[in-house]
């Protein structure tokens, strides 16, 4: 067998077949030569005005430990649909890439499964070619009607590079939670932009969304999109009422703090001595997790500090009893039963006298429709927070560390239902 049929088969590339195998100071470089004589134009227009010839190397998946190299001539063409001069496009690479086909296929999916360093190591590339080749799949791969049909959509803010730069994630509750858009910052522009994407046909098909309590995604939406049923995030509405909690926790930890801790006579204590008193300030401190958590999953010492806490009248029980009534919200058998709860807590809180609570009624009240249509339609952001966690890891993998549109390729490769094939699944 020959080595140029030898290496054709390896490689298989589409419309192209091996000429020449030789070996460079980079590795080996197999020359192309084409099947097809007419020339292709990236619109898709088969051409025949060639502009002028150039020879091209694109990286190909190495072999055993030397690089492999596909050469062949490329030819830009004046491209009578365009209206300019424009580069052919190849069977067995992206338009603008410099790698095959294959190759960006096999760092796409390992993107989707492992960090940047560990694929970079791999393949023997940079972060930023990394970063382009996903750019690359990403806009391919992407379903350009993903934004066609939406009826209920989930909004969120997510943040990145430790906290200091923020993203805005909208997701489709009808496809799973699938993440249908990105764009960098928090603030009512950016939702804004995204509903310009989406055209006043696509708004007006929209039923509903659920956010968070918050101003600027309520304002863009009321702006662009009034008609939609607003709801507010369940997870959310828990999180300002664990929030409430802790204010109160510090407080009372605080009082505890300023009074006299009570010292111990000299030598041991009598057999029949009382117990010494509880370390007042610390049990306080460490009892946010026994409060925060849900009931159902705590640990038999967080039992016990919530039973102590009711047993010596504590107003963090009172805190605690608050946010369950306000979570039972959530739990009702029957949704219809929720407005008569909503007003029976209202109620309570209002009167509770514990200052955190008090605000967070008012906050509740102010936000009562939205925390009903929540219940009613049964929407929550739940899986925009798996997302959330998933975009964590994105970052953590090394692929939030620069720029806003890597880590959004990144969030649309890993949660926005792109399916990769590696070139051996084919
Ligand atoms: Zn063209």
């Amino acid at each position: 067998m020959r080595v140029t049929t030898a290496f054709n088969k390896m490689v298989g590339l589409p419309g192209a077949s091996v000429a020449t195998v030789t070996f460079g100071p980079d590795g080996l470089v197999l020359g192309l030569r084409r099947r097809t004589g007419r020339p292709v134009c990236a619109c898709g227009r088969r051409g025949t005005g060639v502009y002028d010839r150039s020879v091209r190397r694109w990286r190909h998946l190495d072999w055993g430990v030397s690089k492999l190299w596909l050469e062949a001539e490329i030819r830009r063409l004046d491209c009578r649909r365009c209206g300019r001069v424009r580069t052919e496009q190849v069977p067995w690479a992206r338009p603008r890439a410099r790698h095959s086909r294959d190759f960006e296929d096999v760092v796409a999916w390992l993107a989707q499964h492992t960090d940047k360093t560990t694929i970079a190591a791999l393949l023997r590339s940079s972060w930023q070619t990394i970063d382009a080749i996903v750019g690359r799949v990403v806009g391919e791969r992407l379903n350009s009607a993903r934004l066609e049909g939406l009826l209920r959509i989930g909004v969120d803010e997510v943040s990145f590079r430790k906290g200091h730069r923020y993203l805005t994630v909208v997701a489709d509750h009808d496809q799973g939670g699938r993440v249908v858009w990105a764009g960098e910052g928090r603030n009512a522009q950016v939702l804004e932009a995204f509903y310009d994407e989406l055209g006043p046909a696509g708004c007006a098909g929209l039923q509903a969304i659920s956010l968070d309590l918050g101003g600027p995604y309520h304002k863009a939406t009321n702006a662009k999109a009034p008609h939609v049923r607003q709801c507010a995030d369940p997870f959310h509405v828990i999180k300002l009422a664990n929030e409430a909690i802790d204010k109160t926790r510090r407080m009372a930890w605080n009082q505890a703090r300023a009074q006299p801790t009570l010292t111990r006579g000299r030598g041991r204590p009598r057999n029949d001595a009382p117990p010494p008193p509880r370390n007042q300030p610390r049990w306080v401190k460490h009892s946010r997790w026994a409060l925060v958590k849900d009931p159902v999953a705590l640990k038999p010492s967080q039992l016990d500090v919530l039973h102590e806490l009711r047993r010596s009248g504590s107003v963090l029980y009172r805190c605690w009893q608050l946010k369950e009534g306000l979570r039972d919200l959530y739990r009702l058998a029957d949704p219809a039963d929720a407005p008569a709860h909503l007003q029976w807590w209202l109620q309570w809180a209002c009167r509770c006298r514990i200052p955190a609570f008090v605000t967070l009624a008012k906050t509740v009240r102010a936000n009562r429709e939205r925390i009903l249509a929540a219940v009613e339609l049964g929407l929550s952001n739940s899986k925009l927070e798996g997302i959330n966690s998933k975009i964590r890891l994105i970052n953590h993998r090394g692929y939030g560390h620069h720029s806003a549109a890597a880590i959004i390729a990144m969030i649309y490769l890993c949660c926005g239902g792109i399916t990769v094939h590696l070139p051996t699944e084919r």
